[in-house]
């Protein structure tokens, strides 16, 4: 058997093909966007020279006696003023008020669309990652490729007007326009000749403004082991360890714009000197009419502004394009657990699951299923023993597929779970799970999540059944209280409880226990017992059990020991047969199974 490959992102994952594939999708708003925005340069452009033209019919008027009006004179040059204000006035509030649109929708969608491929990462991808640095990423990528777009735009539009002014001050004479190009020229080239330092100073100093941020969270998410430990000290010293990284990244990051910023000055206030002095000479030999003074003047003003501005926003790219590199690492990383193409809906039937000569390894050097070979049969409730570590969290996690096997099959009603889609496979299972996690929101939106469509009654009945309906009732808003962060606000036997309140209702035909009652007190455990008797009534089930005495009522207990299955049977059997069953029964601890390292018997 084939087992399907790791598939990678169908959004683009460098840079520009991802802001590419974006402006697509958003091309009817950044189309008109751009050509409202191009008003700027030819505005540019043209204002200096109806201001010369302006300032020309003046004096022409005041030179020459011929009997007409001011107002006749200055009438073209002064419409010409107003008109390329009124271009621009509208060309640039036209850019903004489609940009109040625009922008919200294309950052939300960058964020569904990167949300929606992160989400079908592993679980062994997010058990590795850091999750506030992956929620800053999601973040970022989603903030900074919409102020990529905005300060490309706006660059473009600068380089425009640059060029369009050197072609009018050349039109006027073109020995400053050709200074005027020669400088904006170099100021351009001198900061790409920086960027390669300022992208990679910029890129490491947001991995690790992104690393403080994930520090930061991580403390605040095990705030109660800080103070168990009362370590506030150390863990702020280990912050601070990553603070100071932070500060000396960001010092770098900005000394390499500096240096650029220090050679562009120079050139700068060459150009001006440079300029000023043509300009006076050329006044003296009389090439020039006096409304060149203010053209030129104007021309060297407005173009200072551009290329600086241009200078600043080349930065400002050359910085959120690093932002953007490390957030898209979350797109890079293929999806290692994913539907085949043909995958097809679960058909369930009865529940009969196979294990056919399973190899599994979390890490490829050893595996801890070689071959395993299991069937259970459709309505069977088995139970699953073994040390701590000996592998009865995994098998379940096999069954979900949380992980993909590297050998052999394992088939639900004979259908390959590798075959049929995740989501299919998932809503036809339900678990609870060793350690559960509930989220911020009320216990009723909790338990409810089992089944969207429960009415409040369904959600009670459920609760009732887990035992939980008393306390909840207690507690201030019932079941509109909100949980805190995965459940933080209440305790763990009562986090236990709503997530069998939530399994109960999700009325899936295959059950898996996963010492779905070990935070429990011995007598709240025998009252759910009932009730999660009643809910294995025609389902296949498995039970992993950390007190072996409630497991006798099961079908059949398979013992697992270091991800091989030793033994199995039914309770009597095993006790009788005095074998490995027998030993951990012996060796439970008022009637919990210790930890594997403190027994001699696998040793
Ligand atoms: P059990 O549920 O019987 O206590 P598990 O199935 O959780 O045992 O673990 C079996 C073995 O696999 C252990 O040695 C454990 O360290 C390892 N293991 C479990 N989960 C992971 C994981 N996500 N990545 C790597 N190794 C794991
Ligand atoms: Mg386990």
């Amino acid at each position: 058997m084939t087992l399907p490959s790791s598939k990678s992102s169908p959004i683009p994952t460098q840079v520009w093909a991802f802001l590419r594939y974006f402006i697509k999708r958003h091309k009817r708003y950044y189309i008109p966007m751009m050509v409202a925005i191009l008003s700027y340069p030819i505005y540019a452009a043209l204002f200096p020279h109806m201001t010369k033209w302006l300032i020309n019919s003046v004096v022409d008027w005041k030179t020459n006696d011929d009997g007409l009006s001011i107002w006749q004179v200055v009438a073209y040059p002064f419409q010409g003023i107003v008109g390329s204000v009124l271009m621009v006035a509208i060309g640039v509030s036209t850019y903004y008020l489609i940009a109040m649109y625009a922008e919200p929708k294309f950052r939300n969608d960058v964020h569904k669309q990167v949300l929606g491929y992160v989400k079908d990462h592993s679980l062994a991808y997010f058990a590795d990652q850091l999750s506030g640095k992956m929620a800053t990423r999601i973040h970022e990528l989603r903030k900074s490729s919409q102020n990529f777009i905005t300060t490309f735009m706006w660059l473009i539009a600068r380089f425009f007007a640059f060029l369009l002014s050197v072609a009018s001050l050349a039109y006027v004479n073109g020995v400053f326009g050709l200074v005027m190009f020669i400088w904006g020229i170099f100021h351009i080239t001198t900061i790409f000749f920086f960027m390669d330092e300022i992208q990679k100073t910029s890129k490491a100093h947001s991995e690790k403004a992104m690393s403080l941020n994930g520090q930061v969270i991580d403390l605040i998410s095990n705030m109660i082991v800080v103070r168990l430990f009362a370590s506030e000290g150390r863990s702020l010293s280990e912050v601070e360890k990553y603070r100071q990284e932070e500060l000396i990244a960001s010092e770098q990051a900005s000394w390499a714009y500096q240096k650029s910023l220090l050679i562009c000055s120079t050139a700068w206030v060459t150009f001006i000197t440079v300029m000023i002095y043509i300009l006076v000479k050329s006044a003296a030999s009389e090439w020039i009419t006096m409304g060149d003074f203010p053209l030129v003047g104007m021309a060297c003003l407005s173009m200072s502004r551009v290329i600086w501005g241009m200078n600043a926003q080349l930065s400002q790219l050359v910085k959120l394009y690093g932002v953007l590199d490390d957030g898209l690492v979350l797109l890079r990383a293929p999806h290692s657990v994913q539907d085949s193409p043909n995958a097809i809906k679960l058909l369930l039937k009865k529940g009969q699951i196979t294990f056919d000569r399973v190899t599994f390894a979390y890490r490829q050097k050893k595996p801890l299923f070689k071959a395993l070979s299991q069937t259970i049969k459709a309505g069977e409730k088995v139970g699953l023993v073994g040390f701590s570590g000996s592998g009865k969290t995994t098998f379940v996690n096999l069954l979900l597929r949380f992980f993909d096997i590297q050998e052999g099959t394992i088939k639900i009603d004979g259908q390959n779970i590798h075959e049929v889609t995740q989501a299919s496979l998932r809503s036809q299972i339900a678990m609870i799970p060793q350690e559960c996690t509930l989220f911020h929101r009320t216990i009723f939106e909790n338990i409810q999540y089992g089944d969207p469509t429960a009415t409040r009654e369904e959600v009670e009945n459920a609760a009732k059944m887990a035992y939980c309906d008393e306390f909840i009732n207690a507690l201030d808003d019932g079941y509109d209280t909100m949980v805190g962060e995965k459940g933080s606000k209440i305790s763990g036997g009562q986090r236990q409880r709503i997530a069998i309140a939530r399994a109960i209702l999700k009325k899936a035909p295959i059950l898996l226990l996963d010492e779905a009652t070990s935070a429990l007190d011995t007598i709240t455990e025998q009252y759910i017992q009932t009730s999660l008797e009643q809910l294995m009534e025609n389902r296949t089930t498995i039970v992993v059990a950390h007190r072996l005495s409630t497991l006798a009522k099961m079908d059949r207990i398979i013992v697992f020991d270091k991800g091989i299955i030793v033994e199995e049977g039914t309770h009597k059997e095993l006790v009788n047969k005095k074998g490995h069953f027998a030993r951990l029964w012996k060796l439970q601890v008022g009637g919990f199974l210790p930890d594997e390292k403190d027994n001699p018997i696998t040793h």
